[in-house]
C-alpha cells in the first residue's frame, strides 16, 4: 500500500513529496519535530506533545500558525488514511526555505510541516522480554537538549557505535552523572527502593513518557526522586529502565558489561511498564 504522507497542506503519496534543497531544515538543521505514539487507532498523551511542540518552536522563533485543532486533525487524518493501529506519527516542523545565510531569513517565510506515519509493534515489543544492554558514552551533544530539534547526529553516531558493539544503546553521562539516552529518558530503582530519574534541565529532553511514569508511579506509592545519578549508582540499582514514546519503559539489565540486578528485567520496571500501559489507555485521543 503507498503510504500517504502530509506536506504543507496536502496528502501526498510519500514519492511525490518533495522539499526544497534551500529548506533550512536540510541546511542547518532548523527545525522541531515530535513523535507521537499511535495505540488502538488513536495517539497517546496529545496534550504533552503539543505542549513540548509549542516549546521548541518557541526557543527557535520559528513563527508557526497552525492551531492546536489543526495539528490534532492533520495527525489523526494521516493515522486513518495510512490505516495505523499501532505505531507513531512523526510531525517536522523547519522555520521553512530561503537562501542560504546563518542568520534567521529577514523576510517573512512559511514554515515545511511534514508528518508520515510508522508501522510499530509497541506493547508487545520483543526486546522487553530480554531487556536492553547498554553502553555509557560522554554526552558531546549541544547543551539545549530541552530542545526537540533535528540535530540527532551524534545520538545517531553513538547509537550505531552500541550497535556495532552487540549492545542496544547508550546512556550519555556529563560530569560524571547520567543524562539520558540516545533517544529516551531514564531511571533507576535503588536497592532501597526509591525510583530515581534526573531532573529537568536544559541538558535533556523533558520527556512526556517520562512525566507520566512520574505521575502513575507517585500515585502508586512508589518513593520517587528527580535527582542525578551515576553509573556507579546504575549497577548498585536493583532495576533500570528507559522510556521514551515508542518503547514506553524499556527494562534495562546491563551498563558496561555489567549486570543490574539478575541481568534480566526487573519486575517492579514490568509492573510500571503495564501501570503506564493500563492509564494511557485511558486517555487516548
Ligand atoms: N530524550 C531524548 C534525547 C529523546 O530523543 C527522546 C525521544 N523523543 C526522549 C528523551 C523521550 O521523550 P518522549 O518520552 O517524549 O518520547
Amino acid at each position: 500500500m503507498t503510504r500517504l504522507v502530509y506536506l504543507n497542506g496536502k496528502f501526498l503519496p510519500d514519492v511525490e513529496a518533495n522539499i526544497s534543497i534551500f529548506d533550512r531544515g536540510f541546511l542547518f538543521s532548523d527545525a522541531v519535530y515530535e513523535v507521537t505514539a499511535v495505540i488502538d487507532k488513536k495517539l497517546v498523551s496529545w496534550e504533552g506533545h503539543l505542549k513540548r511542540l509549542r516549546h521548541s518552536l518557541k526557543q527557535l522563533n520559528i513563527d508557526f500558525t497552525k492551531t492546536n485543532d489543526e495539528l490534532l486533525f492533520i495527525h489523526k487524518k494521516i493515522i486513518e488514511q495510512n490505516n495505523i493501529s499501532e505505531g507513531l506519527v512523526y510531525l517536522q516542523i523547519s522555520r521553512g526555505q530561503a537562501e542560504r545565510d546563518f542568520a534567521f531569513p529577514v523576510q517573512e517565510v512559511e514554515p515545511t510541516i511534514v508528518l508520515f506515519t510508522q508501522q510499530k509493534k509497541i506493547i508487545n515489543n520483543q526486546k522487553i522480554l530480554c531487556g536492553a544492554k547498554v553502553v555509557s558514552c560522554p554526552d558531546l551533544r549541544w547543551g539545549r537538549a530541552d530542545i526537540k530539534t533535528v540535530q540527532l547526529l551524534y545520538a545517531s553516531m553513538m547509537k550505531q557505535k552500541a550497535l556495532d558493539q552487540g549492545k542496544d544503546d547508550v546512556w550519555f553521562v556529563k560530569n560524571n552523572f547520567i543524562t539520558e539516552g540516545s533517544s529516551s529518558n531514564t531511571f533507576i530503582l535503588s536497592k532501597s527502593g526509591t525510583l530515581i530519574t534526573n531532573s529537568l534541565s536544559s541538558q535533556i529532553l523533558s520527556g512526556i513518557t517520562r512525566k507520566s511514569i512520574l505521575e502513575y508511579s507517585k500515585n502508586a506509592n512508589f518513593i520517587v526522586k528527580e535527582k542525578p545519578f551515576t553509573i556507579e549508582d546504575t549497577k548498585n540499582a536493583r532495576e533500570a529502565f528507559s522510556c521514551s514514546s515508542t518503547t514506553f519503559v524499556m527494562p534495562v539489565v546491563e551498563i558496561d558489561e555489567f549486570k543490574i540486578g539478575d541481568g534480566s528485567p526487573g519486575k517492579h520496571t514490568l509492573s510500571l511498564r503495564q501501570l503506564y500501559i493500563d492509564n494511557v489507555r485511558k486517555e487516548l485521543v
